[in-house]
């Protein structure tokens, strides 16, 4: 079976659980941890990497834990028509890839950074981010 790319996210009630554990142990998964991100809240967003033939019923212990799952988009991009640089994005970016530049207040994006959560995809006013599968 081939690898397989999935974003994971999490609440604090699930942080302290051993999911990656479980996976590995209880569904003979291989797991390759692409990029993980937990804030101060202990909300966590996770991009793995799956391989192995438990694959689906992996993916239904993350949910039936309450871990919300979704295949990875491959890339998060930002229209530079349809941005206004309003700076909404910045403050919910968990990572920094969007961020505010001083004093032009110009607002950048660092793609190397991003972890394709997709979280300023549903909160940009003007859908300026994008996302490319
Ligand atoms: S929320 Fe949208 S319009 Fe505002 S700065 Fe971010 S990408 Fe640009
Ligand atoms: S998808 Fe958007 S909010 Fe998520 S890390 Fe990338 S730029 Fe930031």
């Amino acid at each position: 079976m081939s690898p397989k790319k999935i974003i994971l996210r999490f609440g604090k009630d699930i942080s302290d659980k051993p999911i990656i554990y479980n996976l590995v142990k209880n569904y003979d998964l291989v797991i390759n941890i692409i990029k993980a991100n937990v804030n101060p809240k202990k909300e966590g967003t996770l991009v793995l990497e799956l391989t192995g033939e438990k694959y689906n019923e992996g993916i239904e212990y993350l949910k039936s834990q309450g871990v919300r799952v979704q295949p990875l988009a491959e890339e998060v991009f930002r229209s530079e028509d349809k941005c206004t640089n309003c700076g909404v994005c910045t403050d919910i970016c968990p990572t920094g890839a969007l961020y505010m530049k001083r004093p032009s207040m110009e607002v950048m994006f660092n793609s190397d950074n991003c972890i394709v959560c997709q979280i300023c995809l549903q909160i940009c006013p003007y859908k300026a981010m994008e996302v490319r599968f």
